[in-house]
């Protein structure tokens, strides 16, 4: 069997569009959304993301800004820019890239985003509801691979998801949501024994792990949809996920390549949480 490989670009676009639309629509009524994206120190990786994220927003309609801060910045620098992000009526939402030089307590800058601006969904309260099922912003990691499942019709309810992981940016959170979708969930993680034995009874299958092409043929069950969040810069310079994919793709019944599908899907919903926050302060949901 060889898995049906998902088509990133395709499925990423249309939901963008759809995005799209709701932007003109609220420009209509006089109204742009608003991120700022702080950006502290010179990582590479996350300047890329950064970019990529402010060119999803302009692609969309959305006004962006991004806050460039050099690596010495204090930790009091950073917060005085939240506290005036948090009181900008042009800014919708607050995104700090992680990570945050070793100086700056990361849990104490996340706190400090207003909560309603908050569309990460880091912050202690946001968590909170997406625990107890409140309605608010959902996390755009987890969010983006519910978006998938969803737009590819893979059934969730009633069946066993894997989730390896349990990070509180995507394993944890993600099991949340699929059990919001009402499946069966398990939870690997590193102190998991014969993790193949669990994983093999998975019809869904999320890899959050960060090690390169961990995750082969033998972890998977014949014709299980296989998700692949990972993003490992292998020595070559190229990128690879969690899973082997080339090992895999003969098991699965359906698989996300690396890159390209997790990735743009996770920024497509922080668009969509950025304009949910401008429509919630304009008292429109
Ligand atoms: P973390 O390092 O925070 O968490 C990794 C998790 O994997 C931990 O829970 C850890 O277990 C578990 N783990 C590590 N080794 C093993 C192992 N051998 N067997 C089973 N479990 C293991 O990473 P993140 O959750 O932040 O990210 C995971 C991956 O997803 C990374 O590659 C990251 O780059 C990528 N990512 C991609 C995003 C996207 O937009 N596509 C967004 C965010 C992350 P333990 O808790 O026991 O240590």
């Amino acid at each position: 069997m060889t898995a049906h490989v998902i088509n990133g670009k395709e499925l990423v676009s249309s939901v963008r569009e759809q995005f799209k639309q709701e932007v003109s629509e609220l420009a209509e009524k006089g109204i742009q959304p608003g991120l700022a994206v702080v950006l502290v120190g010179d990582d590479a990786a996350s300047a890329v993301y950064v970019r990529n994220k402010a060119k999803a927003c302009e692609a969309a309609g959305i006004y962006s800004v991004v806050h460039r801060l050099p690596a010495e910045t204090s930790q009091e620098e950073l917060l005085k820019l939240i506290s005036e992000l948090n009181g900008d009526a042009a800014i919708n939402g607050i995104l700090v890239q992680l990570p945050l030089p070793k100086h700056i307590h990361e849990e104490t800058v996340l706190d400090a985003i207003d909560v309603a601006k908050d569309v990460d969904c880091f912050h202690p309260v946001n968590v909170g509801n997406l625990m107890i099922g409140k309605k608010g912003f959902l996390p755009c990691t987890p969010a983006g691979v519910i978006e998938i499942l969803k737009r590819m019709d893979v059934q969730i309810s009633g069946k066993h998801a894997v989730v390896i992981g349990r990070s509180n940016i995507v394993g944890k959170p993600m099991a949340m949501l699929l059990l919001r979708e009402h499946a069966t969930v398990t939870v690997c993680h590193s102190k998991t024994p014969n993790m193949e034995e669990i994983t093999r009874q998975a019809d869904i299958l999320i890899a959050a792990v960060g090690r390169a092409q961990m995750i082969k043929a033998k972890h998977v069950k014949p014709g299980a949809v296989v998700v692949d969040v990972g993003i490992n810069r292998m020595e070559s310079g190229k990128l690879a996920g969690d899973v082997d994919f080339d090992d895999v793709v003969e098991t699965a019944g359906m698989i996300t390549p690396v890159p390209g599908v997790v990735g743009p899907m996770t920024i497509t919903m922080l668009l969509k949480n950025t304009i949910e926050a401008a429509k919630r302060a304009n008292g429109l949901v």
